[in-house]
């Protein structure tokens, strides 16, 4: 019997623990390991609640916490209930699949003022994470700004512009959905360093833009060059084009705008003890594509400003780390230590882009550990009574199961779930 530890429940861990029970059978065990009692990673903390037929890919990562060989192992934190060094001596292969939780910097002036919150806060906040569920944005003031150009700056824009009546379907949690109902912003800036043909927008996110119930899109057509030089761009990033394009030709009587702002690099954030106002500096394009400053500034007034200009991973003891991510060459770490998703080669890509990078992985451990040989690693058996000896109560899947069933009975109409936003609630709910 081979034993192997997956340390993170998101979509790399369970498509990397997908692939060893697909190449091993019933000849491994496959334990995935998360610090939280529920499963899913970003599934649940990060996709936004009003795009629930994407979290519904959870229900494939189902299918393989109830395989034979799979067991989903939760409340462990791995680096600090127990060390990787110790995890290599109980399983033949630890892969770490944890994921990049941090926001990064912008590096400039007032970045600390209270009222600039990162998006993983932001969306933390949103989505029922525990760590941010006392976050409070302040959205009394009229005007916000999102800093950043890619899909997670529209889902932190559109989630700040929708109304209530849209969030149905959704599972926002009740704190957001009430402050939210409640803000005063108006105005929605999204800033973006360089132009319309760098963004890392995708049609589906920028196309729902255009139908909101009281919020309209707003761009300046000079900030676009002639139409014909969107020929040469690849397909979606053509489509995500001509939709900001399109966004110049919508009627602008609705009440809240989402104003891009292209060109736009934010050198200081201002205010008296609170963020008041960005101060931006104009842009140009230099000749490899980058943003160069012209000099030229100005100033957008925000009491919230929440930056979503990309995640790092968080180190963990031992394990060499670089760059915001684990160095890795193809996800090798060192001998029978890999990492997967984010955690591999950072912030980028879909859902479905950890997939292939779960199985290559995989592929790697079968051609390093030939399916028909065993090891006498004790695995999950020496885990837990390591954990035990540690005071250490570890969670399984069907506690999971009871918490999802609680969220599930305590939703409010509409609602697929109503989430628990503190750790000892997930506790209580399994009796612990
Ligand atoms: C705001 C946001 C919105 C997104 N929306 C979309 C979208 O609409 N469509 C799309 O295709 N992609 C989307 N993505 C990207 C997608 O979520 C990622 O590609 C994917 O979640 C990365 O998977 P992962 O398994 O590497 O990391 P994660 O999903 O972050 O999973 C990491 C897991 O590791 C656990 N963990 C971390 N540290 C430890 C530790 N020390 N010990 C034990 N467990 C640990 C965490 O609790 C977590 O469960 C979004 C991302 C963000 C941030």
């Amino acid at each position: 019997m081979r034993h192997f530890a997956v340390v993170g429940s998101g979509p790399a861990g369970f498509y990397t623990a997908e692939a060893l029970e697909k190449a091993y059978g019933d000849r491994a065990r496959i334990d995935i390991l998360d610090r939280y009692p529920v499963p899913y990673g970003l599934i649940r903390f990060g996709v936004a609640p009003d795009h629930q037929s994407l979290k519904a890919v959870s229900k494939r990562y189902d299918k393989v916490a109830e395989s034979a060989g799979v067991d989903f192992i939760g409340n462990v934190m791995i680096g600090r209930d127990v060390s990787v060094a110790e995890l290599l001596d109980l399983y033949d292969s630890v892969i770490l699949a944890t994921g990049a939780p941090h926001d990064r910097k912008l590096g400039i002036p007032g970045e600390e003022l209270p009222g600039v919150v990162g998006s993983a806060e932001f969306v933390g906040w949103y989505n029922g994470h525990p760590d941010f569920a006392d976050l409070d944005p302040p959205l009394h003031g009229t005007h916000a700004a999102v800093i950043g150009n890619g899909n997670v700056a529209l889902d932190c824009a559109r989630i700040l512009s929708k109304t209530r009546h849209e969030f149905e379907g959704s599972d926002i949690v009740g704190h957001a959905l009430e402050a939210l109902d409640k803000s005063a912003i108006r105005t929605v800036t999204i800033l973006g360093r360089r132009g319309p043909h760098q963004i890392a927008m995708t049609p589906k996110e920028l196309g729902e833009l255009g139908h909101l119930e009281a919020a309209v899109p707003v761009v300046d057509p000079a900030d676009f060059p002639p139409v014909q030089a969107d020929e040469p761009l690849e397909p979606g990033l053509r489509k995500s084009v001509t939709l900001l394009r399109g966004f110049a030709d919508l009627p602008q009587e609705k009440p809240k705008r989402m104003v891009f702002d292209f060109f736009a690099k934010p050198v200081a954030i201002e205010g008296d003890g609170k963020v008041e106002r960005i101060v931006v500096e104009r842009t140009i394009l230099d000749e490899s594509g980058g943003a160069r400053g012209t000099g030229e500034t100005y100033q957008i007034p925000a009491s919230l400003v929440i930056t979503a200009i990309g995640y790092s991973t968080s180190p963990i003891p031992d394990v060499p780390y670089g760059g915001g991510k684990f160095v890795n060459e193809s996800g090798r770490i060192a001998d029978r230590l890999y990492a997967v998703g984010w955690a591999r080669r950072g912030p980028s890509g879909t859902i479905g882009t950890n997939r292939p990078d779960g199985y290559e992985v995989a592929d790697q451990i079968v051609a390093a550990m030939p399916a028909d040989q065993s090891s006498d690693r004790s695995g999950a058996e020496g885990l837990k009574r390591l954990l035990g000896e540690r005071g250490v109560m570890p969670t399984d899947y069907d506690d999971w199961r009871k918490i999802e069933e609680t969220e599930t009975a305590n939703a409010r109409p509409g609602s697929p779930r109503e989430k628990f936003v503190r750790h000892e609630h997930w506790l209580q709910t399994i009796g612990r």
